[in-house]
Formats: structure tokens, C-alpha cells, sequence
């Protein structure tokens, strides 16, 4: 393949104290989470709308355990609440099933009252380095080539795109070489049966029995509609062309499983609307100054400098495959409640990079859990506050003492006492 090189100026058009890359709940966490200790915030998200999968991705359920996680998801949940725009509170690790277009009308008002700079249509294309430190990001948006500068940065865009621009270690995969499945999630609306329109024959791949469907969840969606989510395997969240087909091949599928549910299951549902973007599980995990492993979840092995805790099962979805099958047996997927350490979110190779929500370093199955947005709005605070007494101590974020990090995220409403947390759902 050719090469082209090329300089160019680039305007510094923001400064900030800490830059936040990806509005996904762990960078909404990360960015309040900084904004509520003082810090003048950025946050750079490169779609039209704020949230990541839980708006623009459509996946609108607070998975795992959702007492105790900080106050932000407290914050988003109460917000949910007073629109009446979330399912109440399930007795144990049941999750919320909420409205995103609500969530992201929320989002912005939320971090607006925190003063948090937000950024939309903006990409993060590469990064300024010095040494280990990322002087600036480079970004791309209406405006053209613009750079932010930042004392500290937070990776929350779920493919690494600041560590991936500074060369930093990445992961992927893991059982395979594939990520964890992609799938899409879509809308239908009931209608009466003379309403329904039939997708007209010729275009799509005909299912004519049920062993034929992908993967497929039904998901309440208030009255007289469903959210449905399918799989869709295979797919590389980091190779454009790949992203393409996911995208392209993902629609052409939730046609054929709609086709399926009006003339073979005779459901009167028409396409109400499909999420923007199809749903990524896993992109690019940063290679922090420890990976979590599934071993350590199954030990239970402590860390003296636990930040978050995990409660959600191993929800790894088998990579090569679009039926509902998982990597490890059914009966192995459950794990005890977990420590995640504050090593996990600090980039190995950088002096001023953390991460948090899906770009943990953690190996593919610890991430299968710790994916849910409970546990990445978690990380995503404790990512926020660490980084913030980084700028306050002007040190590095290695030297921010790990015990004024739980401190804060104790006194935020965490609850980092995984027996603690075991013991609260014995009980209910
Ligand atoms: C289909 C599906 C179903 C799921 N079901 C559930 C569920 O029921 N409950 C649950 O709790 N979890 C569920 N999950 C997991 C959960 O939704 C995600 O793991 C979680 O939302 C990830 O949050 P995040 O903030 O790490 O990343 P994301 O939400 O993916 O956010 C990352 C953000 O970064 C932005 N970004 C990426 N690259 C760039 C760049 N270069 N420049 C600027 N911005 C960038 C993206 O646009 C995105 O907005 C599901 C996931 C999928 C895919």
C-alpha cells in the first residue's frame, strides 16, 4: 500500500484540564466525575448525540448490580426517573430497562450543569505526543483539523482511539480472533393487521423456520412496540470496511427477521426505526498497568486498590457465531461479585492516559462482564476522580494516592466492598 506524509498547523481551539474521548456512559462518568471535582472538562464524541450504545446504539437497560455505583449513575437514573422514563427497580442484579431518547436529551442537560465543554461531530483522528504524555488530540469536525490541549486524557471510546493514536498496547479478541458479536438493535410498532406493510419479495434472504433466526431478543419498549436486538457476528470494530458491512449487512438482516416475525409468527409489527449505529461488545481494551482476568473473577482475588466493582455475569457471546451461544459452557458464566483495580484503568505505556467503560484492560471474558454500562459508568467516575487529583496534585496519574480515589468514590455513594455488595443480594 502507498504511503502519503504530510504536515500541517492545526489551530489549538480548546484547552481544557482533562479531555474526555467518547460520551458512552463511561465517558459521561468520566466527564462528571472530573467536572464534580472542579476540573474545567472536555468531552469529544464523534456522533451527533451523546451516550454511545445506550442512546445512538440503542441498548437502553442498565445491566448487573445498579445500587452503589456512584453518584453519576445515581445522577442519569434519578434524571430517567422524573421523565418516567425507566422501568422501576428490580429486587437483585435485574436490570432497568429505560427510554434513550430520553437518556439523550438528559445527557447534555447533566453535564451542561456541570459546566462540561461538550464536543459533537468531532472525531479524535490522532494525538500530539511527548514522551508519555499526550500533549494534545487531533481532531476532525465540521470545523476542519482542530487540536485540544489537556493536562490529562480519558479513553472512553470503546476502540482506543487515543491510545491506538499514540501507539500505546491494545488488545483485542481473545477465544479468536474475532471480538465479541456485534449486534444490531431495532424498533417495531404493533399495528392492526390490515396496517401491516409486508417487506415486498426479491430484497432480502427469506427465514422460513426458527432455527434459521439469528440470535434474537424481544425487549419490552413501552406500549405497543418492542425493541429487538439480533446478532450479528464476524465483524471488526477497528477496519473500516468492516464496519461497513457490519452496518449494511446488520439492516439487511433485521429485515429478514421482520419478515419473519409478520408472515411466519403472523405478529402485526411494522419498523418503527433501527438504533444509528449497530451495537459494538468489545473494540480495542487498552493494556493498562494490569489486565483483569477471568481467573481473577473466578478467585476472587483482591486488590488493595479496587475502584469498581463488577456483579454482571460472563456475557461473552461467542464471537463466530449468530446463534445464542457463548464462549464458556452455560453453567460457568456466573461470577462473584469482583474488584476491579484502579491499575486497570491507567494506560501501561502513558503517563497522563486512563480508560474506562469498554477500553479496560482487562482480557476478552473479564471484559464480557465488565462491559455493562453499570460497571462502565463505575469506572468511568473513578477514572474521572483519579484524573482530576492528578491535575489538583500536579503529578502523574501514578502518583495520586489509590486511597483518595476510593475515599471519593465511597463518599460519591460507591459501594467497593464486593462482600458488602454479595451480602446485599443475599438479603433481597
Ligand atoms: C447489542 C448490545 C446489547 C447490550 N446489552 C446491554 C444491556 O442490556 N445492559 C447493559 O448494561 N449493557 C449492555 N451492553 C453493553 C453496553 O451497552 C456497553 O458495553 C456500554 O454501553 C459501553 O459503554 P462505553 O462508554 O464503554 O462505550 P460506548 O457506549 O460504545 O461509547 C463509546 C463512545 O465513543 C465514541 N467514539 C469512538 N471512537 C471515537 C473517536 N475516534 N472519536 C470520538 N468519539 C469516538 C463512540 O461514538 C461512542 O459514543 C450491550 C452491548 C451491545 C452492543
Amino acid at each position: 500500500m502507498e504511503n502519503i506524509s504530510y504536515s500541517k498547523a492545526i489551530p489549538v481551539r480548546y484547552e481544557a484540564d482533562v479531555m474526555v474521548a467518547g460520551s458512552g456512559m463511561a465517558g459521561i462518568a468520566a466527564a462528571l466525575g472530573a467536572a464534580m471535582e472542579g476540573m474545567d472538562v472536555i468531552i469529544v464524541e464523534r456522533f451527533g448525540v451523546l451516550g454511545g450504545n445506550a442512546t445512538a446504539g440503542g441498548v437502553a437497560n442498565f445491566c448487573g448490580n445498579n445500587v452503589g455505583q456512584g453518584s453519576v449513575l445515581d445522577m442519569v437514573m434519578a434524571a430517567l426517573e422524573e421523565f418516567d422514563a425507566i422501568a422501576p427497580r428490580k429486587k437483585g442484579r435485574g436490570g432497568r430497562v429505560f427510554d434513550h431518547e430520553i437518556l439523550a436529551v438528559i445527557l447534555p442537560e447533566l453535564l451542561e450543569r456541570y459546566k462540561v465543554k461538550v464536543l459533537l461531530h468531532t472525531t479524535i483522528s490522532d494525538v500530539v505526543l511527548n514522551g508519555r504524555r499526550i500533549e494534545a488530540a487531533i481532531v476532525t469536525g465540521p470545523s476542519g483539523l482542530e487540536a485540544i490541549k489537556a493536562k490529562q486524557f480519558i479513553d472512553c471510546t470503546g476502540e482506543g482511539a487515543l491510545a491506538r493514536s499514540a501507539g500505546f498496547s491494545v488488545m483485542k479478541g481473545g477465544s479468536s480472533k474475532y471480538q465479541l458479536p456485534m449486534s444490531l438493535m431495532y424498533f417495531v410498532r404493533h399495528v392492526e393487521e390490515k396496517d401491516v406493510k409486508y417487506i415486498p419479495e426479491g430484497w432480502f434472504e427469506k427465514i422460513d423456520s426458527e432455527d434459521k433466526l439469528p440470535m434474537t431478543s424481544i425487549w419490552p419498549n413501552g406500549p405497543r412496540s418492542n425493541a429487538i436486538k439480533i446478532k450479528v457476528p464476524m465483524y471488526d470494530s477497528t477496519d473500516t470496511v468492516s464496519m461497513t458491512m457490519a452496518e449494511i449487512n446488520g439492516r439487511r438482516k433485521m429485515m429478514s427477521v421482520l419478515d419473519y416475525h409478520q408472515r411466519q409468527e403472523k405478529r402485526s409489527w411494522i419498523l418503527d426505526h433501527c438504533s444509528t449505529v449497530i451495537g459494538i461488545r468489545e473494540g480495542v481494551r487498552i493494556v493498562g498497568d494490569y489486565i483483569l482476568t477471568v481467573d481473577d473473577l473466578r478467585n476472587c482475588k483482591r486488590f488493595e486498590d479496587v475502584i469498581a466493582v463488577g456483579t454482571y455475569y460472563l456475557d461473552g457471546h461467542k464471537p463466530d457465531d449468530d446463534k445464542r451461544t457463548y464462549i464458556l459452557p452455560k453453567e460457568s458464566l456466573k461470577v462473584p461479585p469482583y474488584d476491579i483495580p484502579l491499575r486497570c484503568l491507567i494506560a501501561k505505556d502513558g503517563d497522563n492516559l486512563m480508560m474506562a467503560g469498554r477500553c479496560l484492560s482487562a482480557d476478552q471474558l473479564a471484559l464480557s462482564s465488565a462491559r455493562v454500562m453499570t460497571t462502565c459508568s463505575m469506572t468511568g467516575q473513578a477514572a474521572g476522580i483519579t484524573a482530576a487529583l492528578a491535575v489538583k496534585m500536579n503529578t502523574d496519574v501514578r502518583g495520586v494516592p489509590y486511597a483518595e480515589v476510593q475515599k471519593k468514590m465511597i463518599e460519591a455513594g460507591a459501594i467497593l466492598d464486593r462482600d458488602e455488595v454479595a451480602s446485599f443480594y443475599e438479603a433481597e
